[in-house]
């Protein structure tokens, strides 16, 4: 099965929809792309903004370690708390007077952002926050709705002390910014365009419940194999993945932001974010199909980050960025009010017989298909994880509810 055999199914779901069933409605926050068309002067002002929130981002953070060394050194690491960043961001304006000019309510989001990061570092032993790099392609800043600071009409969206830009979206985006409340925007620039995600407050209608269940084992060979016996193939990226890299390879020997290597960069980012919206638009059919069809899903906890770590691994894995996809398909389970179950990773589900339950220890990465030697039963490899990925879900939900 590839992803244009899942549209048709979504469609057809959609006309299964029986009529005159009232289904519950639900709030959900989204976030809205929207693509920013500013002027050059515009464009400026943005940039301006940007630079702000990194170096408000990267002075704290460079203050802040300091002084956690420091109080380390005397044996109690100073937790940060919103009033000792506050103190850290009012010294900073003092000494930079072209922070003042800056967009202040995007100011205090930085260093809620940075509170956050420390938080998750001293609580849930995430790494360190990491400093901001001029060089990264992408970059972005926040403002916080506060009163009429954030306004959007048709085709203009103000925001804050910096003034109205054009912007571009599908007309489904602009009936839900007429009708939804306004949390904040994040104005983001990313391979050379600019973009303003807006985060609204809504309401979703409730999904019919199916009664169906399924499994997911994500793996190299195919995107996705479902308990269903479907298998969902990687996408073909190939041609878009040859042109980034021809241009990257052109980028490389013209000179340094001259005439010429201008005109490539945009060729090369406009082949980036056609991958990137390939990859975007096949998840959001996939995930809305996963969604739609079944109430529970369940899928491995993958440890994405460690096989980073597995060289072989790496390349594949961040062509297909599973983690976007697993992503997707939590945020729309917790929307729609259907079950999620990630099961923990060192569970076996390869290498147990799905219909015996006898485990097969020597089963390497390159066995596709196996016979079972208690009960005869032929696996495919995925099939069989996913079936036991999606069993081991169902018992782990009867135990917590
Ligand atoms: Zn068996």
């Amino acid at each position: 099965m590839n992803f244009d055999k899942i549209h048709i199914s979504l469609k057809k779901n959609m006309l299964n929809f029986s009529r005159g069933v009232i289904f519950m409605c639900l709030v959900v926050n989204k976030g809205l792309k929207l693509e920013l068309l500013p002027s050059k002067s515009m464009i400026q002002v943005l940039e301006q903004n940007i630079g702000n929130a990194r170096f408000i981002w990267n002075n704290i953070l460079g203050i802040y370690c300091d002084l956690y060394e420091l109080f380390k050194f005397h044996g109690c690491p100073l937790s940060p708390t919103i009033n000792n960043l506050n103190a850290i961001l009012k010294m900073l304006k003092q000494e930079n007077s072209f922070l003042y000019d800056g967009e202040s309510t995007s100011q205090q989001q930085v260093f809620r952002d940075l509170n956050k990061a420390f938080t998750k570092l001293f609580k849930e032993k995430h790494g360190f926050p990491k400093f901001k790099s001029k060089k990264n392609p992408k970059q972005s800043f926040r403002i916080q709705k506060n009163g009429n600071n954030i306004k959007i009409t048709n085709r203009r969206i103000r925001l804050a002390k910096l003034g109205y830009v054009h912007y571009r979206t599908s007309s489904k985006y602009k009936k839900l910014l007429k009708n939804s409340k306004i949390n904040n925007v994040t104005v983001k620039r990313e391979n050379g365009k600019y973009y303003a995600i807006v985060n609204i407050t809504t309401t979703v209608e409730e999904l019919e419940k199916t009664g169906k269940h399924i499994g997911i084992d994500l793996g190299l060979k195919n995107l996705a194999t479902l308990s269903t016996g479907q298998e969902i193939v990687n996408l073909d990226l190939t041609h878009e993945e040859e042109m980034i890299h021809k241009y990257q390879r052109k980028l490389n020997r013209q000179k340094y932001m001259s005439n010429n290597y201008k005109k490539t960069l945009q060729k090369y980012y406009k082949w980036l974010n056609r991958k990137n919206n390939k990859i975007q638009n096949a998840y959001h059919q996939l995930s809305k199909y996963l969604v739609r069809n079944y109430d529970i899903i369940a899928m491995e906890d993958l440890n994405i980050k460690g096989m980073f770590k597995n060289k072989k691994w790496a390349p594949k894995l961040q062509r297909i960025s599973l983690y976007k996809l697993v992503k997707m398909i939590k945020y729309k389970a917790e929307w729609y009010k259907k079950t999620f179950i990630q099961i923990d990773r060192f569970y076996p589900s390869s290498q147990l017989c799905n219909n015996c339950g006898y485990q097969k220890h020597d089963l390497t990465l390159g066995i596709r298909e196996w016979t079972c030697p208690v009960c005869k039963t032929k696996h495919n490899r995925d099939i069989n994880a996913s079936k036991n990925i999606l069993q081991k879900a169902i018992q782990e939900n009867i135990v917590n509810s």
